[in-house]
């Protein structure tokens, strides 16, 4: 099985209070394709520009990701620039340039339109409604996004919805969406949009799993070491996506097994800047995550 992403791929610059970096290797699809490149094969679609280094396309290559989908336009790529305060639970964006994904229409190949499981990473909700489109009969449809297009395209943003089985979204965007403060309300709110399980995640203090009848909870990985959370929740994702894709089959046990891998895909992410601890990780090392994760939930 496989899971195919659509999303962006960035060069970020982001400051966090342990350090600075410009020009980063960045992007919901490209953080959510590393991550679950570690549990099943991942088809990208996406664009870049003129200037993105071939680098970063062969580290995805060497995880065995079909970047096939992945385009070159001429043009800059697209940027992200972002800072985190003290307590590091929440991204301030500085700047937003879309670049090359201002005229983006992805054209999907005939292997593509064939995916089971489909993630629409964060990007223009007009772009993951075009994906989706153009996928005859996937077995499940999930969808993360975040406050820049639920304030600019909510309309598109609803209508993306209708057609999704999983949402992903942090807990200050699912008050946003919803319109609601109270946690517990705006997800009933979200579940009555279209998608029948919201995963809230809820940075360092972990995830919860809803559907209409069942409430799963874990908490964050425990970590020393916390330099950069960019890319947390698309690696948390890619976790979960990746673990759920080996299989068509969506049983309570394997959706909360699927939390507790983008869990630890997600405390990978943020123990170093971009990607670089991802690129280091070792299957040995998510087992033994997996195993604490046990120790840890066990009462
Ligand atoms: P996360 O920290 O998991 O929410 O995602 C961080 C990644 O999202 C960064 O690498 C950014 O390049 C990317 N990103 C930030 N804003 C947007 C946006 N408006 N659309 C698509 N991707 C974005």
């Amino acid at each position: 099985m496989s899971v195919l992403v659509v999303g962006s791929m960035a060069l970020d610059t982001v400051r966090t209070p342990y350090g600075t970096i410009r020009d980063g290797l960045g992007g919901s699809a490209t953080y959510f394709s590393g991550a679950a490149s570690f549990f099943t094969r991942v088809q990208m679609v996406g664009v870049v520009g003129s200037d993105f280094p071939e680098e970063h396309v062969d580290f995805l290559r060497a995880r065995r990701v079909d970047v096939s989908g992945l385009h070159r336009l001429p043009g800059k790529t697209f940027r992200w620039s972002g800072g985190y305060a003290d307590d590091m639970n929440e991204a301030t964006t500085l700047k937003t340039e879309l670049n090359v994904f201002h005229d983006f229409r992805p054209e999907l190949s005939a292997a593509h339109r064939r995916a089971g499981f489909v993630f629409l990473a964060n990007i223009d909700p007009d772009l993951q409604r075009a994906v989706v489109d153009q996928i005859h009969n996937p077995f499940v449809v999930a969808l993360d996004t975040m406050n820049y297009w639920i304030e600019s395209k909510p309309a598109s943003l609803k209508r993306a919805l209708k057609r999704v089985h999983i949402l992903f979204i942090n807990e200050g965007e699912a008050r946003l969406l919803a319109r609601e403060n109270n946690l517990f309300k705006a997800v009933r709110i979200l579940l009555s949009m279209g998608p029948s399980t919201v995963v809230l995640k809820r940075a360092a203090y972990g995830a919860l799993l809803f559907q209409r009848d069942g409430l799963f909870w874990v908490p964050a990985y425990p970590l020393q070491t916390v330099r950069d959370p960019t890319g947390a929740g698309d690696s948390f994702a890619g976790g979960f996506m990746g673990y759920v894709s080996r299989r068509r089959e969506l049983s309570p046990g394997r959706l909360r097994r699927a939390v507790v891998y983008g869990s630890i895909m997600a405390s990978f992410c943020v123990e170093d800047f971009s990607l670089n601890r991802m690129k280091k990780v070792t299957p040995a090392e998510i087992q033994e995550r997996y195993r604490r994760f046990r120790e840890l939930t066990r009462f």
